[in-house]
């Protein structure tokens, strides 16, 4: 599959005037900063533009400047000439995203993800690129798209939280010369990792103490995991977006290779969230052996079943991957 070119893709986002920019389902800092770049570019280019997402802005990024301009989409769909999809794997997780564009003469389709097949008329996918947020940046600087410290301030957000704080493997010379050129349109790093960092709700590290609780080990000590029951979620009070990064505590235990986390929902089905060390052991490849997806190594999938089936079943293929790759 080849690319499209930014040049290409800049001329249809300069030719055309009805946008909807959207991302995924769950959001992350990288689907909702990357929306909000996209669309204030195109704003300032005096389209007209919808950032839409499914689960609306999280409590937690809504200090990210025009936040406002991203909402849950209308019930009723309406047409517009072109619709972005950032950051998402497959088309179908968008989710209700989806279902309210009624027409789009064009769909592009902005992504990291190895396992994304391509969909849409203008595709852009660079599974080398450590946050969507990066592809975006190149996207506006190279094409001399509108730029400005809100934009900035959006990306850096987008590309900080993607890459673990710069540090996941697939951060660049490249990634922090972008950062440096986000620093340099006016933003206030400080400030900026205040609220990515230091501005958790006390229900977070309640959750983290309650996953704790639940941690265990197997393939001598190669494979950690902790779970969260719908009982225990809902005893906590938790909301979806307050288990994101949780994992990386998994992961930084010296030996372990692959971390997991197995969420219980409501519709019979278990979240489940894998992260590897290893370029050995794909773990994109094992969830997509589940319906999932997403890259080397982070990758996600929804089950059918009981936490305790999904945890052995996960488990298993978890398993049989890390015995290949000893
Ligand atoms: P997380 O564990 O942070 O939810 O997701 C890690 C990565 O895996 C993300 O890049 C995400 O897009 C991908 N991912 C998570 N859940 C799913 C899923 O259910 N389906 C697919 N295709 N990808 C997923
Ligand atoms: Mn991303």
């Amino acid at each position: 599959m080849t690319n499209f070119k930014f040049e290409e893709i800049s001329r249809i986002l300069c030719e055309n005037q009805r946008f909807a920019v959207l991302s995924h389902v769950r959001p992350d800092g990288d689907a909702l900063g990357s929306q909000l770049a996209m669309a204030l570019s195109l704003l300032e280019l005096e389209k007209e533009v919808r950032v839409w997402n499914e689960d609306g802005m999280l409590e937690k990024y809504s200090f990210l400047p025009r936040a406002e301009l991203l909402t849950k989409p209308p019930s009723v769909p309406e047409d517009v000439d072109v619709a972005i999809a950032l950051d998402t794997a497959i088309q179908n997780r968008l989710g209700t995203a989806l279902a309210a564009v009624r027409s789009a003469k064009i769909w592009i389709n902005i992504d990291h993800h190895l396992s994304n097949p391509g969909y849409g008329n203008v595709v852009y996918v660079d599974p080398a690129a450590p946050a969507t947020a990066e592809i975006v940046f190149r996207l506006i600087r190279s094409q001399a798209l509108p730029f400005n410290r809100d934009i900035a301030e959006n990306l850096y957000a987008a590309i900080s939280t993607d890459t673990g704080s710069f540090q996941y493997p697939k951060t660049t010379a490249h990634t922090l010369e972008i950062a440096a050129q986000l620093i340099r349109a006016g933003l206030d790093v400080g400030r900026l990792n205040r609220h990515l960092y230091e501005n958790y709700p006390r229900r977070r590290l309640e959750l983290l103490r309650e996953l704790l609780r639940t941690m265990r080990f197997e393939c001598g000590g190669r494979v950690a995991s902790f779970s969260l029951s719908l009982k225990a979620a809902s005893e906590l009070g938790v909301i979806p977006e307050d288990n994101e990064g949780l994992i990386d505590h998994l992961r930084a235990i010296r030996g372990v290779i692959v971390a997991i986390f197995f969420e219980e929902l409501a519709d019979g089905k278990v979240r489940v969230s894998m992260r590897s060390k290893s370029d050995a052991v794909n773990v994109c490849a094992i969830c997509q052996k589940f319906g999932g997806g997403g890259h080397t190594l982070a990758a996600g999938a929804r089950v059918r079943g009981k936490l305790s089936e999904v945890q052995k079943k996960v488990l298993e293929e978890v398993s049989e991957a890390l015995q290949s790759h000893s």
